[in-house]
C-alpha cells in the first residue's frame, strides 16, 4: 500500500515545529512513524503535512528532577527500557516499555508517538495511570500539564488539541513500592490483549495503597479503582477476592480473538498476577 501524497517537513527547533503544526489543520507531527506510516499506507490517515520531529534536539532525555522523574517525548521505548535511572527509582514504565513489540520498534517508537496514538491495546497507558503521571503538552500558546487519568478521553483520541505537542512525560519516583506490568500479548501482533500495570506500598504485612491500570479491555485505558479500594489495609490474601472487581464499571471490547467476557477474565486473572508481583517486590524492599 502506498500512502497519498504529503508535504513533508523536518525543522531543527522545536518552536518552528509548533509554528509548522499550528499553521494548517492537516499537519501531523511524525515521530517514530511506527504508528503513523502504516496507518498512512492503509489511508487511514492522510496528513497533508508531515512535521518530523526527529532533528530537534533535546527531546530525548531520562532525568530526575527532585522527586519525580522527567522523560523527553522522543525517548524511545528502548531507551526506557534500558535505563538505570529508571529500573532503580521508578521500574514501571522500564517494565512496560520491555513488553512493546520486539527490537525494532523498541528503537524506534517513541513514548510521545505512543500516547498521542492511544491505541487501546499499547502498553504504556496502563503504567502511565498506575503512576499518576503528568503528560506535558505543548503549542504557540504554550504550555499545559495534562493528568494521565484526564488524557485519555476514548478510542485512538487524547486530551490533546490538534496543534499540541506532547513535550514531556512525568513520573514520580516508586521506590520503596513495588511495581510490575503483566501483559498477555496477542499472538499475531504482539499488542496487549489485557496488561494490567500495579504500583503497591506496603506498610508492616498489609497493603497501605495500590494503584492499577489497565489497558486492552476498555477502547481506553482505566484504573481499576473498586479493586484499588477493596485492598487498601488489607493483607495480601485480600487480593485474589478483590480482583474479582477488575473490569467493574466497564464496557469490554470484543473481537473474533478476544471475546468481552474473555477481555474481563483475563483482566481480573493479570490484575491478580501484577499486584502478586508488585506486592511481594514491596515487601523485600523494605526488608
Ligand atoms: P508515530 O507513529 O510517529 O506517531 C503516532 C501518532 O502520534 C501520530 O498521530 C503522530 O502525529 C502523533 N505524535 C507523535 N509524536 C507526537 C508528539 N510528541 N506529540 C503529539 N503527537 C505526536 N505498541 C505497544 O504499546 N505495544 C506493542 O506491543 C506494540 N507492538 C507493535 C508492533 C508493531 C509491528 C508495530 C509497527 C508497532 C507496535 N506498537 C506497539 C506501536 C509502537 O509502540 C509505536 O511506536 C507507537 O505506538 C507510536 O510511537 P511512534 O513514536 O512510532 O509515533
Amino acid at each position: 500500500m502506498i500512502a497519498a501524497n504529503f508535504e513533508y517537513e523536518s525543522p531543527s527547533e522545536l518552536q518552528e515545529a509548533l509554528a509548522l503544526i499550528s499553521s494548517r489543520p492537516e499537519a501531523k507531527p511524525l515521530a517514530g512513524g511506527h504508528s503513523l506510516l502504516p496507518a498512512m499506507k492503509l489511508r487511514l490517515a492522510s496528513p497533508g503535512l508531515l512535521v518530523d520531529l526527529g532533528r530537534i534536539r533535546g527531546l530525548d532525555y531520562i532525568r530526575q528532577v527532585g522527586e519525580r522523574i522527567h522523560i523527553g517525548a522522543m525517548t524511545t521505548h528502548a531507551e526506557i527500557a534500558g535505563s538505570s535511572l529508571l529500573r532503580a527509582a521508578s521500574p514501571l514504565l522500564l517494565q512496560a516499555a520491555s513488553e512493546i513489540g520486539d527490537v525494532q520498534v523498541r528503537n524506534r517508537g517513541t513514548i510521545g508517538g505512543s500516547l498521542a496514538h492511544a491505541d487501546p491495546a499499547a502498553d504504556y497507558p496502563a503504567a502511565i495511570l498506575a503512576l499518576d503521571a503528568e503528560i506535558v503538552a505543548m503549542s504557540t500558546r504554550g504550555e499545559r500539564q495534562i493528568r494521565a487519568r484526564d488524557f485519555f478521553t476514548g478510542l485512538f483520541t487524547t486530551a490533546l488539541q490538534p496543534d499540541e505537542l506532547i513535550t514531556e512525560v512525568r513520573i514520580p519516583v516508586t521506590t520503596p513500592a513495588g511495581t510490575s506490568y503483566k501483559k498477555f500479548a496477542h499472538p499475531a501482533s504482539g499488542f496487549a490483549v489485557v496488561g494490567v500495570a500495579a504500583v503497591v506500598r506496603t506498610k508492616g504485612s498489609n497493603i497501605e495503597s495500590a494503584a492499577i491500570g489497565v489497558t486492552g479491555v476498555a477502547p481506553s485505558a482505566y484504573r481499576a479503582v473498586a479493586v484499588e479500594q477493596a485492598l487498601k489495609g488489607q493483607p495480601a490474601s485480600a487480593i485474589s477476592n478483590a480482583v474479582e472487581h477488575a473490569a467493574d464499571g466497564i464496557e469490554a471490547m470484543g473481537d473474533y480473538f478476544a471475546s468481552a467476557e474473555y477481555r474481563s477474565h483475563l483482566a481480573k486473572v493479570f490484575t491478580r498476577r501484577a499486584l502478586e508481583e508488585a506486592e511481594a517486590a514491596s515487601r523485600s524492599r523494605r526488608k
